[in-house]
């Protein structure tokens, strides 16, 4: 990975922080420079929270599928051909007559990453493992890869799929597991 280390930017960040709040106390107003231009910015700071609302109405299944502990893929009844994530029409042939089926798996580890640098919505994560696994069901699958040792981690590995609570949001989701840990 490459690119500024986290706590470089967050001390940075600070730095510059502290540096708006002399400027506050210094003229009595929330007002900062523009570096380049000197123009006067208003300086606002406030917590960003974005709210997404998906329509997932058709594929519902999946997620009463993860309060029963399973990870769910559509099958076409129709052609065979299996999704994941699931579909609710099978985009090879258009039919709308599918099947759900839990993963078992296990998958060979693909390929995998070890995130150290993380987006802002992730911040609040421990480094984790993004990982591509080709699942025996014949589909590939993208998720997490706990792992207590990372060095543990070989591609061509074989990983399981587990249904876990993720915190601190949590909510239900799915991750791979070393097919051979509990
Ligand atoms: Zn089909």
């Amino acid at each position: 990975m490459s690119g500024i280390p986290r706590d470089q930017i967050e001390a940075f960040i600070k730095m510059w922080l502290e540096s708006v709040e002399q400027e506050k106390v210094r003229t009595g107003l929330p007002i900062v420079r523009d570096e380049k231009t000197g123009d006067p910015l208003y300086f606002d700071q406030r917590e960003l929270r974005l709210r997404y609302l998906i329509p997932v109405k058709r594929i519902q299944r999946f997620f009463e599928g993860l309060q029963q502990d399973q990870v769910l893929y559509t099958e076409c009844k129709s052609c065979g051909f299996r999704f994941f994530p699931p579909q609710a029409d099978c985009s090879k042939c258009g039919s709308t007559e599918m099947e759900w089926r839990p993963i078992e798996g296990p998958g060979k580890l693909l390929t995998y990453t070890v995130i150290n640098v993380k987006p802002t919505s992730f911040m609040h994560y421990d480094d984790y493992v993004v990982a591509i696994a080709r699942m025996k069901e014949g589909f590939n699958v993208l998720a997490w890869l706990k792992a207590k040792d990372p060095s543990q981690i070989k591609i061509g590995m074989d990983v399981r799929l587990v249904v876990e609570r993720r915190m601190p949001e949590n909510y239900l989701t799915y991750a791979f597991v070393p097919a051979e840990s509990g």
